[in-house]
């Protein structure tokens, strides 16, 4: 798999690449960022593989709770650093998100 900037279409190598949040382009320096599916399916991924670890290393209620989350972040981050230069993400061009969250209806 190879990871294009989908704005230049220059190749991208797993070191130029940030797997959570926005970076630039080294050759056009647009805005990019890795696909949103990306880094979810490594949270999810990676949640469910610390869960079933402690589970059989005999963490049970509670006990499994705490340890997950103190695992999660560093085991997390971990892979989200090293499993690009196996599965480097698609990218796509980071959009703003120009949503002004207002409520509430016009005014008459
Ligand atoms: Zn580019």
């Amino acid at each position: 798999m190879r990871s294009h900037c989908p704005l230049c279409n220059t190749f991208l190598k797993a070191g130029q690449i940030l797997p959570a949040g926005r970076f630039r382009c080294p050759v056009c320096h647009g805005e990019i960022r890795a696909s949103g599916g990306y880094g979810q399916c490594i949270f999810w991924g990676t949640l469910s593989v610390l869960i079933c670890f402690f589970w059989i290393l005999g963490y049970r209620d509670e006990h499994l709770i705490y340890a997950v989350l103190i695992a999660l972040v560093p085991v997390d981050v971990f892979v989200l650093r090293t499993l690009k230069y196996v599965i480097p993400p698609d990218l796509e061009p980071h959009l703003p998100d120009l949503s002004l969250h207002l409520k509430g209806g016009p005014r008459s």
